[in-house]
């Protein structure tokens, strides 16, 4: 009998179909007074959802790397969905992350594949969303990452609570009713009421995902939640920190005018979250579990070191190019201060390497990296970014301030710019460009943030680096002491 060759169903979405997913809802999303309800309508978000669209687009131009059959039907899904089952799985995913890294140099952190890596995580591991009676929410996760994987779903977080008095558990700051809690339980799901701090991504999102981001006292549960909604739900609003993207020039701003993946305050106005999208709910226990026992601890930051790999490479780069146009590279300390952040890059592709060689199956059956490499990485990359960004500026001295605008390039006084700005390695547009592409990654407004994002987006490096200790293996290192202390 003959049999017919079917082309599988392609689920991953293209740039268009995300775009037009965007204008979907009623979404709430304020921006500097405005209310905006589809982010490609406003000058100041066009470009970011633009941005995304090609990350998505990379997924058509890039098949073999990027998508793979689904494990249900054999669809074609986006790779950084897969639960990984071997060190094959692991390795084709970071390969997956790098090149989704390179679309944006590493300046968009959270890209959707940061979520789908997350609830990969949490699917493979619903044993642990499972624990004390917790059945329903464990099912609820794995048929949402299901969904999230066959809609190809554009996914923000918000774990944290806002900082209202950082001294205090959530109940006991502002009589409890900042921090994002339940409120009660209607026919369809719970209500829930109170705020997030930072979903980066919000406003090209189609969807706001919370879990947990810190421990939860025994007393709290109605602050112990984890839960996903439509970025569209009724009385969800997005509060943003101005645009730095400002519907600037991409000469001016090469990267702001692309890649501001916009902060915004998640405020909850007793929303209600249906039964079917809620994960874990009244279980303080739970609430820190999840995050110790599914693994996401090693699996997020083999995303998040991968794409932190390929912006180290990026502001190599710079660094390189800004050395050899002015000609300071002939200067060994300017050498020097290039060597150090390929050293950087170096450690931090060393660092992953060592987590795939090192990676072993679970005890629920999922794949996991070595996190001990990542966990010193934790602490290290918070301090490497705002130091790469220092050499950048040593680097390129005054030069960051000759740096006319496009109008200026093209206008009367582009001949007398054409003569004065030239350097030894460039002429003077290229030298422009080159030195407004820097200043756009170490001191423009994107730049700041950029180093505020490395310091804390995975919470700050000092409390890492303590937790790095309090639960590294001392085994060894103590023989190699005590074995002095016996005779
Ligand atoms: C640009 C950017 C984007 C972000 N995007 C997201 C996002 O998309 N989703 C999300 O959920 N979160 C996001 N975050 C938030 C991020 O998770 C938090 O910034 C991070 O967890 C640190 O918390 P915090 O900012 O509230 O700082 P705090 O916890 O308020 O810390 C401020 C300072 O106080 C110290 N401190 C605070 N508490 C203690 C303590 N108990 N003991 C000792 N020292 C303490 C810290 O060490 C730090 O130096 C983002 C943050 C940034 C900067």
């Amino acid at each position: 009998m003959a049999t017919t060759e079917t082309t599988p169903k392609v689920r991953a979405r293209t740039g268009q179909q995300f775009l037009e997913g965007l204008a979907r809802g009623e979404r709430e999303i304020w921006l500097e007074g405005e209310r905006i309800g589809n982010p490609l309508e406003h000058p100041k978000l066009e470009q970011g959802a633009r941005s995304l669209a090609r990350v998505f687009d990379l997924q058509h131009e890039h098949p073999d790397e990027l998508l793979m059959p689904s494990p249900d039907d054999g669809s074609l899904v986006g790779v950084t969905h897969l639960i990984p089952r071997s060190r094959d799985d692991l390795e084709r995913r970071r390969r997956a992350f790098e090149l989704i890294a390179g679309a944006t140099a590493g300046m968009m952190g959270r890209t959707p594949d940061y979520l789908n890596v997350t609830f990969a995580c949490f699917a493979g591991r619903a044993d642990v969303w499972a624990r004390r009676g917790n059945e329903r929410g464990a099912a609820n996760i794995v048929s949402y990452q299901k969904e999230m994987r066959d809609r190809d779903l554009s996914t923000t977080h918000s774990i944290i609570n806002p900082q209202v008095d950082r001294s205090k558990p959530e109940a006991e700051q502002a009589a409890g009713e900042v921090a994002l809690h339940k409120v009660g339980e209607a026919s369809e799901g719970i209500v829930v009421r109170g705020a997030r701090m930072l979903a980066t991504l919000a406003p090209f999102a189609d969807e706001l995902s919370v879990y947990p981001g810190s421990d939860i006292r025994p007393q709290d549960g109605n602050y112990a939640l984890a839960f996903a909604i439509p970025i569209a739900t009724p009385g969800l609003k997005f509060v943003c920190r101005d645009s730095f993207a400002k519907g600037r020039s991409a000469f001016d701003y090469p990267l702001s005018s692309r890649f501001d993946e916009m902060d915004a305050v998640a405020i909850f106005d007793d929303v209600v979250v249906p039964w079917e999208r809620v994960f874990l709910c009244g279980d303080p226990v739970g609430y820190s579990e999840v995050i110790t026992d599914t693994g996401w601890r090693g699996h997020i930051m083999h995303q998040a070191f991968t794409r932190a790999y390929v912006k180290l490479l990026f502001a190599f780069g710079i660094g390189h190019l800004l050395g050899n146009t002015t000609g300071v590279v002939r200067f060994d300390h300017i050498q020097e201060k290039l060597g150090q952040i390929w050293n950087m890059v170096e450690l931090t592709r060393s660092a992953i390497v060592a987590a795939e060689a090192g990676s072993a199956l679970d005890e629920g059956g999922v794949w996991y990296p070595d996190d001990r490499p990542f966990l010193a990485l934790r602490g290290e990359m918070p301090k490497w970014m705002p130091r790469v960004n220092e050499l950048l500026q040593l680097i390129g001295g005054g030069g960051f301030m000759c740096t006319p605008s496009e109008a200026d390039v093209n206008g009367p006084i582009g001949e007398a710019i054409a003569v004065y700005f030239q350097a030894a390695g460039a002429d003077a547009e290229r030298r422009i460009r080159l030195f407004r592409l820097a200043w756009d990654f170490v001191g423009s407004d994107l730049g700041g943030r950029g180093e505020l994002y490395e310091r804390f987006y995975l919470s700050d490096s000092y409390r890492m680096t303590a937790l790095a200790y309090t639960i590294a293996d001392k085994t060894r290192a103590v023989e190699l002491v005590e074995q002095f202390l016996r005779d």
